[in-house]
């Protein structure tokens, strides 16, 4: 499961992910993370069994924690299968199949936005977001 993990640094540089793996004993892999001199957020993947556990000691530690469920949606109206997104994408979520049409694999997104930009046809968008 994928948590997004907003986390303020006013307070001090403390590593809040780190200080969750050693409360809880999850471990947590980190797959994106933006952090500056006043607040940071984090993409995690975390086991699914581990999800309220993790979620709770987040919240302790005063963070804001959303679950992403969906990531990225593809209109397949708009897509014409030309290959960009899969030549953009770091995480491999995309590839042709036998026919050569689009498919995706949405659980290896980490939500970076490339493939938004780059498609020609902006057949691609957040979940939600249209
Ligand atoms: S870049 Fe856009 S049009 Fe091209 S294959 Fe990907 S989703 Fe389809
Ligand atoms: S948002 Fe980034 S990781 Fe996710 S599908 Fe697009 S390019 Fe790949």
């Amino acid at each position: 499961m994928k948590l997004v993990v907003t986390f303020s640094r006013k307070a001090g540089k403390k590593p809040i992910i780190a200080q969750v793996v050693r409360d809880t004993g999850v471990l947590i892999n980190v797959e994106r993370a933006l952090i500056d001199s006043s607040e940071g957020e984090a993409l995690i993947d975390i086991p699914d069994e581990s999800c309220a556990l993790v979620k709770e000691r987040l919240a302790n530690l005063g963070a804001a924690v959303r679950v992403l469920e969906d990531i990225i949606s593809l209109d397949e109206s708009r897509c014409v299968d030309c290959g960009a997104c899969i030549s953009i994408c770091p995480q491999e979520v995309f590839s042709f199949d036998d026919d050569w049409r689009l498919r995706m694999d949405e659980k290896k997104c980490v939500l970076c936005g490339r493939c938004i930009e780059i498609c020609p046809h902006r057949a691609l968008s957040h979940k939600g977001e249209g």
